[in-house]
């Protein structure tokens, strides 16, 4: 059996690589490093596959959380919710920005914010709401647009993780991931499940002002070259990049159709074992791409988490500390009520091995280790 590994970048590129070296050559050729046809060619391509009328690559997703939370044209101070349980990335843009994150906890089942408990942490500094779609799920997103717009606020949905994924509404209408808010963002990071190889991110929105403000500040904040309108930032996403991803970019589905298959493999022989596991919880409403598959151990994690390693499988603890145990940040959050689901997610959590090149002896594999665990 091939050695096991949380994620496999090398194998997926040996599959594409007479495509990729074409682009990558292409761009090289061209002596066009910086924007160009390619990078033109990614939004157009993301803007079909997602249904959104405006895409704005930069370069990386933490980027594109700190130019959506500046197009917001926010004050110091003002509040912005988001959940406790993500990566820190969410709050350090929002922190960056000398606004203040307000935290809310998640449902213990889907890891997504849980929209119940939104409205109670809203105040009159309250401008926006920073929902992530965690591990490969959107956050139920029809609930949490009514309570913005019952207190007219914003909404960037972190979408690092979920591109591909789509949300049901109660009329039966569907939308993807990241293109139901005021601002939706995206991180092209290689392990995420449309990886580029180096950083990229990008910035979706229906709003033709707010996509034009959008440009104007990851541009240095230039109306037209050397005409500078309001500070912004240098964000752009390299042209390989955008060749790399224009590559890939066909493949998304497939990939995400592996991976949830992966995941009911996995989903299929492991929830017998529920004297020590619960399985990932798909709410009905989303569907989930699985960019991360993460179960939640009711014994000790940790010593799960050493057998697994001896027998050589690795996992990670997507996240071990929730935001507000994060040094970082503990001077400038507010915290909402408690937040104690997104403790206990901490010290329960564990993500399996999940891309989309395991083989069936590998997650076969990956499956006994688990259930000859005692
Ligand atoms: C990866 C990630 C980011 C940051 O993206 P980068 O491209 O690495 O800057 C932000 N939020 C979440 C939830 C992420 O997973």
């Amino acid at each position: 059996m091939t050695p096991l590994q949380m994620v496999d970048l090398t194998t997926q590129y040996k599959h594409l690589r007479k495509e990729i070296e074409k682009a990558v050559q292409d761009v090289l050729r061209s002596g066009k490093y910086i924007n160009g046809a390619a990078v033109d060619a990614l939004a157009a391509g993301l803007s079909e596959y997602l249904d959104v009328k405006y895409v704005i690559p930069c370069a990386n997703g933490t980027d594109a959380l700190q130019i959506a939370l500046m197009a917001l044209d926010l004050q110091q101070e003002d509040e912005i919710i988001v959940p406790a349980f993500t990566y820190a990335a969410t709050a350090e843009a929002i922190a960056l920005l000398k606004l203040t994150p307000v935290l809310v906890d998640v449902d213990p089942l889907t890891f997504n914010i849980d929209v119940k408990k939104v409205e109670e942490v809203v105040t009159p500094r309250t401008r926006a709401i920073v929902p992530v779609h965690l591990f490969g799920q959107t956050a139920d997103m029809e609930p949490l647009m009514q309570i913005a717009r019952k207190y007219g606020l914003s909404v960037i949905e972190d979408n690092a993780q979920s591109i591909g994924s789509t949300y049901t509404f109660q009329d039966g209408t569907k939308k993807q991931a990241g293109t139901i808010g005021t601002i939706g963002t995206l991180s092209f990071f290689p392990t995420k499940n449309l990886g580029a190889y180096g950083d990229g991110g990008a910035l979706l929105t229906g709003d033709e002002d707010l996509a034009k403000k959008i440009k104007m500040i990851a541009r240095h904040g230039q109306s037209q070259k050397y005409m500078h309108e309001r500070i912004g930032c240098n964000s752009r996403l390299d042209t390989l990049q955008a060749a790399i991803l224009n590559v890939k970019l066909p493949y998304l589905n497939t990939y995400n159709q592996i991976r949830i298959r992966t995941a009911e493999e996995y989903n299929a022989q492991l929830k017998p074992l529920s004297h020590l596991l619960d399985v990932p919880h798909c709410a009905a409403q989303s569907t989930h791409v699985y960019h991360q598959y993460t179960v939640k151990i009711k014994q000790d994690r940790d010593k799960v988490q050493k057998h697994l390693q001896e027998k050589g499988v690795p996992t990670m603890i997507y996240y071990p500390l929730p935001l507000h145990h994060q040094p970082a940040f503990k001077y400038i959050l507010k915290k909402g009520s408690n937040l104690n689901e997104s403790e206990n997610l901490c010290r329960s959590v564990l993500s399996l091995p999940m891309h989309t090149e395991l083989d069936k002896e590998q997650i076969q594999y990956i499956i006994d280790q688990l259930r000859s665990y005692e």
